[in-house]
């Protein structure tokens, strides 16, 4: 794929998916949350309103490139540098998706918005929805995600078991702790009563591990997340701290273009990807990349994330 592409990236080695091919339907930050441990880093006003952030035909004409110059994936994933579920036409979208090829679709979603009817009946056209869930309270849910003033977790709460209970397709639950902020026996204990009436097919824990958004947001230990896999049941499985492997050829290249870059000035991750004029996760994937090999370091200045080569 030509590093021209806007809206499509990858595919990406996943561990939750395999080869998955993003499509990125709504532009830098654009989100109803401002998460702590959110790697595209801290963002203005949050979003609620859905509006048709990224042209559905150009999306559409680039996904069938892509795919018409063999790339294969074992997903489509509606994923990217904010809150896919913003987008207005998202379900018309993943139809068409599904007229050109038989891969299936998956959705990452913040699940902010899935009290909305509107929002619940296109998110339950992918084969696969994995949304998050960060917090069992109000308080914490402040603290790690950040909301828009008309969001609360109890709305949170009520949109996923409601989206549970039309939804037939494999439920995926994200949650991400951070150390010292929701890995108490208690906040762990409320996220437990949350996912009970949620009802997901598998929970996926996570942490951070990539430069955060906030130095807050701090990593939890492996025997941490052992223990809270443990309090979370059977259906849980650890995804934190995969490395991934065999990153494609493409992927080098950019990190390759990255690292030159960082070697005359330390840039942050906006910097980089208008520079390139590449997508905000194919500089994410690429950046990770070169932290696995050693080439780059993450700085702060003020208050702001920065990368800069060893
Ligand atoms: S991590 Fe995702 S949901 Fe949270 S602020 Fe970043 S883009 Fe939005």
């Amino acid at each position: 794929m030509s590093n021209e592409a806007r809206y499509i990236f990858g595919p990406v080695p996943s561990r939750r998916l395999g080869r998955s091919l993003g499509v990125d339907i709504v532009p830098f930050k654009v989100c109803s949350l401002d998460c702590l441990y959110c790697q595209l880093g801290s963002s203005g006003p949050k979003i609620t309103e859905r509006a048709e952030y990224a042209p559905i035909e150009e999306v559409l004409a680039e996904l069938r490139k892509t795919l018409d110059a063999g790339v294969l994936a074992d997903y489509i994933t509606i994923s990217g540098s904010g809150e896919p579920t913003l987008h207005s036409r998202l379900g018309e979208l993943i139809d068409r998706i599904k007229k050109i090829t038989s891969t299936p679709v998956a959705l990452i979603t913040n699940a902010t918005l899935l009290d909305a009817e509107d929002v619940r009946r296109d998110a339950a056209k992918a084969d696969l929805v994995v949304p998050s869930l960060d917090a069992g309270d109000e308080e914490t849910f402040g603290r790690i995600n950040r909301p828009h003033p008309s969001l609360t977790i109890e709305k949170l709460i009520a949109g996923l078991v409601k989206f549970r209970e039309q939804y037939s397709g494999q439920l995926w639950l994200e949650v991400f702790v951070l150390h010292g902020i929701n890995t108490s026996a208690e906040q762990i204990a409320k996220i437990r009563r949350a996912i009970d009436l949620i009802k997901p097919d598998k929970i996926q824990l996570n942490t951070s591990v990539r430069p955060p958004a906030s130095s807050d947001a701090k990593r939890a230990a492996d025997d941490e997340l052992c223990e809270i896999a443990q309090m979370l049941g059977p259906r849980c499985d650890i995804i934190a701290g995969f490395s991934a492997k065999g990153t494609d050829e493409q992927g080098s290249a950019t990190a390759q273009r990255i690292l030159s870059i960082l070697r005359r000035r330390p840039c942050s991750l906006e910097d980089i990807h208008t520079g390139l004029d590449i997508s905000p996760n194919q500089a994410i994937k690429a950046i990770s990349q070169l932290h696995q090999q050693g080439s780059v370091e993450t700085v702060r200045i003020d208050g702001k994330v920065f990368y800069k080569a060893c």
